[in-house]
């Protein structure tokens, strides 16, 4: 363990678009990050699947110059 002040870095939490499976006996889910025009169906059991939302983790990768403002953005 280090004893630093900021070893680690916050990740804030935002509310996500994912997916989420119907069934109820399936935890399936995932980001809606890959724009489906239709759908998608739940890659466990293969059932249809819902929009919803979800607190997440702000994902720091894929584009570059992407945290430039991205508070209080509301996509929609
Ligand atoms: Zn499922």
């Amino acid at each position: 363990m280090y004893s630093r002040k900021k070893v680690f870095e916050e990740i804030p939490e935002e509310m996500t678009a994912i997916w989420s499976c119907t069934s109820d006996d399936c935890n399936g889910w995932m980001r809606d990050n890959f724009a489906f025009e239709t759908a998608p169906t739940c890659g466990i059991c293969h059932k249809p699947m819902e929009s919803g939302m979800k607190m997440l983790p702000q994902l720091v990768n894929t584009s570059k110059d992407q945290k430039s403002t991205r508070k209080g953005v509301t996509i929609g």
